[in-house]
């Protein structure tokens, strides 16, 4: 087992510094523990790494080539706790002379944040669409710097201490050598320049916030809580970057007289107990009427024909009178009929009723159990009970 570094690395007495780096990139790669396990390749890798430990080192090269003992300075376990991307960063992201790619210098220009804002509709501006118009207040490019940040007539200057590259080199000793890890440079905030003279408008952010108007359109069939994305009118990003998407998020003002279920609308009329019994026909303003102008050929009511006997509690479903869905189609509209009975009844009305009473047998009725699940409580429980 040679104790030889050169050796161990495979290169020439006179290999460059690149190349002993070459080769012991080449060899890390087959033999790092993470990629080749057994313990016979791992002794070997140890070797490689001490081996280059002392010929990536100027100085240990030299006492290496005066006759010094390669592996004086002891060191137990070369080669484990260190994982393979650290030792690939030390080369790849290292930015050491002619060694891999650097990431370089970040771009000042950054995507702006997504907004949110809240736009107030009716129930039948949120089910057949509405366009209108929001006043929003975003960060918008700033048009003295144009999203530069630089005041007119200037230009960002190379940042002196990372030389314009964003980023500086910290140098940490290992047994592998030198790690050299890459931060964002502190003086530049890795932006590799820096603005001397900032904007005035914008104080170098490149954008500024603003109050505009904008003109939503509202699809029909959104409810309470969806968003609208309207695409690029968030904010702005720093440094003239894109901006954001902004949403506009809906919330429906409750209604007088309908309430939304899903796509469903519900309504409740009363009817005297006398058109219940008889049986009728009402006239439904439909949720349309809402916002139906004048000359528009959209129906705003619905002739509803209340069978003779129909009980209070009664639904009557209308088909495609309710919301409209934003995938198509529409709900429908629930029509659910309560009974009036008369609390005040003149002399006449009473002698009537009375009559009335006495001729279907009900002067003196017993009232009639229901079972369970007719009546309303029941109903809810099945409902929740599923
Ligand atoms: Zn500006
Ligand atoms: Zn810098």
């Amino acid at each position: 087992m040679t104790q030889d570094p050169y050796e161990i690395l495979g290169v020439s007495r006179d290999a460059s510094a690149d190349e002993v780096k070459k080769a012991y990139r080449k060899l890390a790669r087959q033999l790092h523990p993470d990629v080749n396990p057994d313990p016979e390749t791992q002794e070997r890798f140890k070797d490689v790494s001490r081996a280059y430990e002392v010929l990536s080192d100027p100085g240990k090269r030299q006492a290496y080539d005066r006759g010094g003992d390669a592996f004086s300075q002891g060191f137990g376990g070369a080669g484990q706790g260190f994982s393979f991307t650290d030792i690939m960063d030390a080369f790849f992201g290292g930015g050491a002379a002619g060694g891999g790619a650097t990431r370089g210098p970040r771009s000042r220009a950054r995507r702006g944040q997504d907004a949110l804002i809240r736009l107030d509709a009716t129930l039948a501006e949120a089910a057949f669409g509405v366009t209108r118009e929001i006043k929003v207040d975003t960060a918008l490019t700033c048009e003295a710097c144009e999203g530069q940040g630089t005041a007119p007539g200037t230009q960002p200057t190379t940042c002196e201490t990372c030389h314009g590259q964003g980023e500086v080199a910290v140098v940490q000793r290992s047994f592998l050598g030198e790690i050299r890890t890459l931060r964002p440079c502190a003086a530049c905030r890795g932006y590799g320049s820096i603005i001397p003279d900032p904007c005035r408008e914008c104080s170098g952010d490149g954008r500024v916030r603003t109050r505009r108007t904008l003109t939503v359109k509202i699809p029909a069939g959104v409810d309470h809580g969806t968003r609208v994305q309207l695409t690029g009118q968030g904010e702005v990003g720093p440094g003239g970057g894109p901006a954001g998407d902004l949403y506009v998020e809906i919330h429906v003002e409750p209604h007088k007289t309908f309430t939304r279920h899903g796509n469903d609308l519900h309504t409740t009329i009363s009817l005297p107990m006398t058109a219940a019994a008889l049986g009728t026909q009402l006239t439904l303003p439909l949720l349309e009427a809402d916002v139906a102008s004048g000359d528009s050929e959209t129906a705003t009511t619905f002739e509803l024909e209340v069978r003779p006997g129909t009980q209070s509690g009664t639904e009557q479903v209308i088909r495609g009178f309710g919301v409209p869905s934003l995938r198509g189609g529409r709900g429908d509209l629930v029509v659910s009929i309560s009974v009036n009975t008369p609390t005040r009844l003149d002399p006449r009305q009473e002698d009537l009723l009375r009559e009335l009473a006495a001729i279907r047998g009900e002067e003196t009725p017993d009232g009639q159990v229901e079972a369970p699940h007719k009546s309303m409580f029941g109903r809810l429980r099945d409902a929740f009970q599923g």
